[in-house]
C-alpha cells in the first residue's frame, strides 16, 4: 500500500461513515476567539442525525443539530454565530436536563417545534450572547 494513495474500496467506506456520522471540523479561530464557549463543542459536518432531524420536521434535513456534545451541521452551512450559539445552548441542555432528548421530543409533540420551550430557551441565548449579554440560566422546564 503506497502512504496517500486513497484505495476505491476505502473511499466507499468512507463516504459511507461521513454519511452516517459525518467529519469533524475545527471551529474557525476567530469564532472561538468571540465566543469561547464554543470551543467546548465537538463540531462535526454531515452525518445521518440531520436528515433523521430533517425527515421529523418533514424537510429533507436541518441545518444543525444537536447529540450530547456534538453539533452535526448541514455540508455547505455557513459558520453563522447564531446558529452556533443556538445548538450550544442544546449541548447544555443536554447535561443539565435530564432525559433531554424524550423531554424535547415531548414539548415539540405537545407546543410543536417552533414554540418548543427548548427552542425558544436557545434562540433568546444565542441573541443574548450576540448582543453580549451573559448566558441566561437555564430555567427550562425539567431542568
Ligand atoms: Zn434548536
Amino acid at each position: 500500500m503506497v502512504p496517500g494513495v486513497v484505495v476505491p474500496q476505502r473511499a466507499g467506506w468512507r463516504r459511507l461513515l461521513t454519511a452516517l456520522i459525518g467529519e469533524p471540523v475545527a471551529l474557525p479561530h476567530g469564532l472561538a476567539a468571540r465566543w469561547p464557549e464554543l470551543s467546548r463543542v465537538r463540531w462535526r459536518v454531515d452525518g445521518l442525525p440531520l436528515r433523521v432531524g430533517g425527515w421529523c420536521l418533514g424537510q429533507r434535513t436541518v441545518t444543525g443539530i444537536t447529540l450530547g456534545r456534538t453539533v452535526f451541521l448541514a455540508p455547505g452551512t455557513p459558520w453563522a454565530p447564531r446558529l452556533l450559539l443556538h445548538e450550544l445552548r442544546h449541548v447544555e441542555h443536554f447535561s443539565a436536563v435530564p432525559a433531554f432528548p424524550l423531554r424535547y421530543v415531548c414539548e415539540s409533540l405537545v407546543r410543536g417545534y417552533a414554540r418548543n420551550r427548548y427552542e425558544v430557551d436557545a434562540d433568546a441565548f444565542a441573541t443574548a450572547r450576540l448582543a453580549g449579554a451573559p448566558p441566561p440560566p437555564l430555567p427550562l422546564p425539567g431542568a
